[in-house]
């Protein structure tokens, strides 16, 4: 390895506390889920997903989002970001002053809107451009979600022309970037290139994330394939935690052990320490009393520090 300045090239958000955190059905506790953050913050993550605003009765496991937010540390340094569906939600997460960035969330399909929110397609897109812009009055930043932008459990094939519309609609709030997201875990390669560069041409300066469940083995390939096509901001979970709602006993978000391995390995920086991610991965399965899907997390890095190859050259 010859030595080369290190750049951050891709940014990463880590989204355990929330997505991870949600699709699991084992209550976790507040202190364990500050650990998390805590852990999260010590491996590089710089923008983090640590709760979300939604109703408790319908979320119990993120029924603490006030009290997660209390016990936030000080960091200048670190973007929190609080997922909210409606004004009150936004409301809620702005009142805590510990949240720096509201996540708002539209749909890309009728019948998911209806069964998520309550709404419409087109309606979560109102909502999700009122929220950017509550958060943009309140001195916060604002990014936008597509939910099912690959697919939908209900309708099926979702069509790359709704996809754009919505960016573009969404891009006229003013978020900090517009996300795609597989939130069932159907995406390919190939549509994710084509996705990711359509959506693109049609917000102009406006950065893409990408957020990809793993529920059908192809999470890292469609990372891989989002990053050429454009895209600079990848969300993955620790461990691969949180299942798919749609499929029980699927793995769950991309994990960002396997994310930052296959990227660094590839000469991509993510500003994140792999051996600091995988200790939290052995963490978290402690706390979650279970393996975690993650792969680096069970099989760890490479090339292996020193003291470990000779161990295992015997
Ligand atoms: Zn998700």
């Amino acid at each position: 390895m010859s030595a080369k300045l290190y750049t951050v090239a891709v940014e990463m958000v880590e989204v355990s506390p929330r997505d991870g955190l949600q699709n699991e059905g084992q209550p976790v506790s507040t202190a364990d889920k500050l650990e998390l953050i805590r852990r999260a913050l010590a491996a590089g993550a710089r923008r983090i997903e640590v709760t979300s605003f939604v109703n408790p009765r319908a979320v119990p496991q993120m029924a603490d989002a006030e009290a997660v937010c209390a016990g936030l540390p000080e960091r200048p340094d670190a973007t929190f970001i609080g997922l909210v569906m409606n004004a009150r939600g936004a409301e809620r997460a702005i009142a805590t002053g510990r949240i720096d960035q509201l996540g708002a969330v539209s749909v890309a399909t009728d019948r998911f809107a209806m069964a998520n929110q309550g709404q419409t397609s087109d309606g979560s897109v109102e909502a999700a451009r009122d929220i950017v812009a509550q958060a943009r009055s309140a001195g916060l930043t604002g990014q936008a979600t597509i939910a099912a932008s690959f697919g939908c459990p209900f309708e099926g094939e979702v069509p790359e022309d709704r996809v754009i519309a919505m960016a573009t609609a969404l891009a006229g709030a003013g978020p900090v970037e517009i996300a795609l997201a597989d939130t069932i875990g159907v995406a390919n390669p190939a549509h994710v290139a084509s996705l990711v560069g359509k959506v693109r041409g049609a917000v102009g300066s406006i950065p893409i994330r990408v957020h990809f469940h793993n529920t059908r083995g192809t999470g890292l390939a469609n990372v891989w394939a989002a990053i050429g096509a454009g895209a600079s901001v990848v969300d993955a979970s620790i461990g691969g935690l949180g299942g798919c709602p749609f499929a029980p006993g699927a793995a769950g978000n991309v994990a960002t052990e396997d994310v930052v391995y296959m990227l660094e390995r590839a000469g991509i920086g993510t500003g994140l320490d792999l051996d600091a991610l995988i200790e939290t991965n052995r963490w978290l399965a402690r706390v979650m009393a279970k393996d975690l899907p993650a792969m680096v997390g069970k099989a760890g890095g490479f090339p292996r520090p020193r003291n470990d190859t000779e161990e295992d050259a015997a």
